[in-house]
């Protein structure tokens, strides 16, 4: 079932290609989505309206979710459903909590001068929540949770309603309890428009949250233009399962599967030193599709066509595998995984033991789902409070330490061809000194 590789057959070649995404410029949604977004820049609200009649057989009046709607929203929801996306939104809370602790401002002193950082938040947000073809709640929580720790003054929810204008519930219910402040109901790239300018809400100088083709698309059109900010882009989710064998082959199958379970395009690695669970891994993946029927083309085509297991020497080898590759999740099933996460320099998440399946980061524990994909994780983050925030460097420099840069400065300003106004703005300083009295 499980295409299994042995290390010994990696040529470079085969490497490279087992490495590899499929993630070329989708050139086809940036024409589109160039067409909407100029759509939007001239007509504004008409063309909003316009566009999600045409693209989403709706134009909600009014775009923005109502008191009454959210009320409604709670009302629709058993208790039950409420307490778990409570329970997860404490989790979530605590851990971007404790995340801002990390980002407390500092100071030091350098050749006399104080020097010092102080972060701030992003004033105004978008977080875009997918609501195409399945609803996302747990994915409010992720976007919204660390920007309100972060202390963003306005953040927008960004989704595309049903057809009967409406958005799910339990998507507003979240909304609510992480405190976004609005609801737009405009998703796709006419939504993400409409923040970008402001239509309805304040307009967003950072847009963030996962979607498909076309959000992609308009988040890097209009990050382009250098007067926003986005995460990183988002690609098709992945996993790789580093494993031994203590590893259950039942578990490291249930995971691969509940990847694949994301999208046919979705990749499903495992990398081990044990031949014998590779084999057992590919038949209860097998087993799990015939027991759990339900999406089983998406499944199968996800891990026929992007999925595979490398049989490694050593388990040191798999790990530079998972390092070169950069997974957007890692589950590290292995007998000591704290001693192996040291080794880890690329991934988005990473998930240790035999009891730690994504989906526990997927919705519960705490940490956030908003993830790198295809390799970025070899140079992106995840969506923490960080993502939030700028960081504001100063200095407040004594007379003295002004005067010891004065020669330095002097030089090397005659050297950039800056000395006129560049060295004369530190010497100016020096000129007359002694009708001047010290006030440091
Ligand atoms: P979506 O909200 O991203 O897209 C729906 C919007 O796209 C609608 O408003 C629709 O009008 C617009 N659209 C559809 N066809 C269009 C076209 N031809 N031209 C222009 N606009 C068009 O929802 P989706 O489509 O279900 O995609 C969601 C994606 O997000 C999936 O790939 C899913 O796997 C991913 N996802 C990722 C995470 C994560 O954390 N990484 C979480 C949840 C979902």
């Amino acid at each position: 079932m499980l295409k299994i590789y042995s290390s010994s057959e990696l040529t470079p070649q085969l490497r490279a290609r087992l490495l590899q995404r499929s993630s070329s410029e989708d050139r086809e949604a940036l024409a589109i989505v160039q067409a909407i977004l100029d759509e939007i820049a001239a007509e504004g609200l008409v063309a909003l309206k316009r566009i999600s009649e045409r693209l989403d057989g709706v134009a909600p009046d009014p775009f923005l979710v109502t008191p009454e709607e959210f009320e409604e929203a709670e009302l629709a929801l058993s208790s039950e459903i409420k307490q778990a996306f409570q329970t997860a939104y404490q989790n979530i809370k605590s851990f971007h909590a404790f995340q801002r602790k990390m980002l407390e401002d500092q100071k030091t002193t350098v050749c006399t001068s104080t020097l010092g950082y102080m972060y701030r938040p992003v004033e105004r947000v978008a977080v875009y929540v997918p609501g195409g073809k399945a609803f996302y709640p747990s994915s409010v929580l992720m976007g919204v949770v660390p920007a309100r720790i972060a202390g963003v003054s306005h953040i927008t929810l960004l989704t595309p309603p049903g057809r009967d204008g409406k958005i799910h519930p339990a998507v507003l219910y979240c909304a609510r309890l992480a405190g976004a402040n609005a609801v737009l109901k405009a998703g796709g790239a006419h939504g993400v428009a409409a923040a970008y300018h402001g239509l309805l809400t304040p307009p967003a100088e950072l847009i963030i949250g996962p979607g498909n083709r076309y959000v992609t698309a308009a988040k890097n059109l209009l990050a382009s233009t250098g007067r926003v900010r986005i995460d990183q882009p988002a690609g098709p989710s992945e996993v790789i399962v580093i494993a031994d064998n203590t590893a259950r082959p039942a578990f490291v199958a249930a995971d691969l599967l509940s990847q694949a379970e994301h999208g046919e395009d979705s990749p499903c690695i495992l990398l081990t030193d044990s031949l014998v669970l590779a084999e057992r891994v590919s038949e209860e993946i097998a087993k799990g599709l015939d027991e759990r029927p339900e999406r089983r083309s998406m499944k199968e085509t996800s891990i026929r066509e992007h999925s595979y297991a490398v049989v490694f020497e050593t388990l040191d080898e798999a790990i530079a595998f998972s390092n070169d590759y950069g997974p957007e999740h890692l589950e590290i099933a292995t007998e000591k995984p704290e001693r192996d996460l040291e080794k880890i320099t690329a991934a988005g998440s990473v998930f240790l033991g035999h009891y730690a399946p994504v989906a526990l980061g997927d919705y519960f524990s705490g940490t956030n789902h908003i993830l790198p994909t295809g390799g970025a994780a070899r140079m992106f983050s995840g969506v923490g409070v960080d993502t939030f925030m700028k960081r504001i460097t100063y200095q407040y420099p004594t007379r003295e330490s002004l005067r010891k840069a004065l020669e330095p400065i002097r030089i090397m300003s005659k050297v950039e061809g800056l000395d006129q106004e560049h060295g004369h703005s530190v010497e100016v300083r020096f000129e007359g000194e002694k009708d001047r009295s010290p006030s440091q």
